[in-house]
């Protein structure tokens, strides 16, 4: 039994090696220096992920070589964070982000107020021979001001 149980793994050790060579012999016949085309990102890297890319062999399409982009520490993907808030017309807004890749990638940040934006003046008392008029204007922003 444990004879049989050798020769069965020395015939599959065998089988293996055999296509090895075919592999080697096929090499072989097409050897040539490869002209590579230019590397196509099939996967962008991440602060998080790694990724990949592609080029192909204008010799022969069959030779593909694939390679690993390492993790972009500057690919964050920056969002709103929730404690964010939007700007006034004159109080600042919390730009506060977070990086949807992963969620301990953070930064602070203001976001500058808007500034009024004032309407066109509106008459509101005309100016006689001895009294000044008034005049009135709107923020389109916050009609309070
Ligand atoms: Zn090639
Ligand atoms: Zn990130
Ligand atoms: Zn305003």
């Amino acid at each position: 039994m444990k004879n049989n149980l050798f020769l069965g793994l020395l015939v599959i050790v065998l089988a293996f090696s055999f296509i090895g060579c075919g592999d080697n012999e096929n090499h072989i016949h097409n050897y040539h220096i490869h002209n590579y085309s230019n590397w196509t990102v099939t996967l962008a890297a991440t602060c998080t992920n790694t990724g990949t890319r592609v080029r192909f062999c204008s010799l022969d399409s069959t030779h593909i070589e694939q390679e690993t982009i390492p993790i972009d520490l500057n690919a964050h993907n920056w969002q709103s964070a929730p404690t964010a808030t939007s700007p006034t017309c004159t109080e600042t807004g919390n730009g506060d982000q977070i990086c949807t890749y992963n969620l301990t990638h953070t930064k602070t940040g203001t976001i500058v107020p808007l500034g009024h934006s004032w309407g066109i003046y509106t008459q509101t008392t005309a100016p006689t021979c001895t009294d000044a008029g008034t005049r009135v204007r709107f923020c389109s922003l916050d009609s309070t001001q």
